[in-house]
């Protein structure tokens, strides 16, 4: 992915001063629903016209999807409203029916992404096509996996790509459908700067009411687009009802997005910026020296515990720790989840070290 260079030129064919909007429903219905809501869209600020026309449902038994007469229906929208399209692909024959009825921009499944065998295939199948693909992030939070299936689409020749962030599944209860775990986001922005980076907020938050947040959220980390679910009528949709929003929400909801400036030159900013920043940097020190004071008594720990045949678990000082340091952490403004993270990560460290001195 030497040229990366190549991969923000798709884009430069929509609106640059505007996020990049990409909407429509979950999944195409009726001729009807699709070119109505098309219709609706199509002065909304939404530049493409996505709908989902092979559904990868997680259980059997529910809709999954109308199919390829939907290419139709997409064709016909796009020919009333000028939109462009984009529909996912999941297998080589959908690349090839997607190709006949000439869908702009297809996107690869957060079901596929982990599978580098599909994508090989669906590589294999797009190459030499021009067309451009937008890579969903894996359902499992592998920040390697993703890579891997834009590399296999670059490898094909194909130069017009850009990923999607649509959360990461989670198995206890969350507020959130899919984890966003904005890190992994962050990280591959930061390996790849100019691979276009569109948000899904709909499958991250599954319920209509956190999708503007989201959507905030995205802008302020440099997302350069969105791809939301809308319907024409959401709570009767034939698939992910909950977290879908009318053209009409959609709209206000773009409005109201604060877009924010990269960088600001006025000289009142910049000086207090680094004064700021070298406070931080201050304190980031402080934190790094901490933590290797807490290893080197945690070591010391661990020389004891050897002495006496103890296990270096216990679980029981562990969770009272974590409980204090919650309600601590509550005191001085930090989330949950935030600071449980945090102990998580030096409880884990302070293992390793302990086991470290086990083994000598
Ligand atoms: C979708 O976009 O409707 C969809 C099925 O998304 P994902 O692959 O992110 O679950
Ligand atoms: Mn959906």
């Amino acid at each position: 992915m030497e040229n990366n260079k190549a991969f923000k030129n798709w884009l430069s064919d929509f609106n640059q001063e505007q996020p990049l909007l990409i909407a429509g429903p979950c999944s195409a219905e009726t001729e009807d629903q699709v070119l109505k809501i098309a219709h609706q869209l199509k002065d909304s600020g939404t530049s493409v016209l996505r709908a989902g026309i092979w559904k990868p449902r997680t259980r059997p038994g529910n809709f999954e999807g109308v199919g390829a007469i939907g290419l139709k229906w997409l064709q016909k929208a796009k020919a009333e409203t000028g939109l462009k399209t984009t529909t996912e692909v999941a297998t080589p024959h959908h690349v090839e029916l997607a190709l006949e009825h000439d869908v702009d921009i297809l996107w690869i499944g957060a079901r596929t992404t982990v599978n580098p065998f599909i994508v090989q295939d669906l590589a294999n199948a797009l190459k030499g096509t021009g067309k451009t693909v937008l890579v969903k992030n894996p359902v499992n939070p592998d920040l390697s996996l993703w890579i891997g299936a834009v590399e296999r689409f670059y490898k094909a020749g194909i130069i017009d790509l850009g990923v999607i962030h649509r959360g990461f599944s989670i198995y206890e209860k969350s507020k959130y459908r899919n984890n966003p775990q904005w890190q992994i986001p962050i990280d591959l922005q930061n390996r790849f700067p100019d691979l276009p980076l569109i948000l899904d907020p709909s499958h991250i938050a599954g319920r209509r009411d956190l999708i503007a947040d989201l959507c905030q959220t995205g802008l302020d980390l440099n997302y350069d687009g969105f791809m939301v679910e809308s319907h024409i009528d959401p709570d009767n949709a034939w698939s992910d009802a909950a977290q879908q929003v009318t053209p009409e929400t959609l709209i206000q909801i773009y409005n109201h997005l604060k877009i924010r400036k990269t960088t600001d030159s006025a000289s009142e900013y910049n000086s207090s910026l680094h004064l700021l920043r070298s406070h931080i940097d201050v304190i980031d020190q402080k934190i790094i020296e901490l933590m290797g004071k807490r290893m080197k008594t945690a070591e010391e720990i661990g020389l004891l515990k050897q002495k006496h045949n103890v296990a270096v678990l216990q679980s029981k000082r562990w969770n009272e720790i974590l409980g204090k340091m919650i309600l601590e952490g509550k005191q001085e403004d930090l989330s949950e989840e935030f600071t449980i993270s945090l102990f998580k990560a030096i409880h884990q460290e302070s293992i390793q070290h302990q086991k470290n001195i086990f083994k000598k």
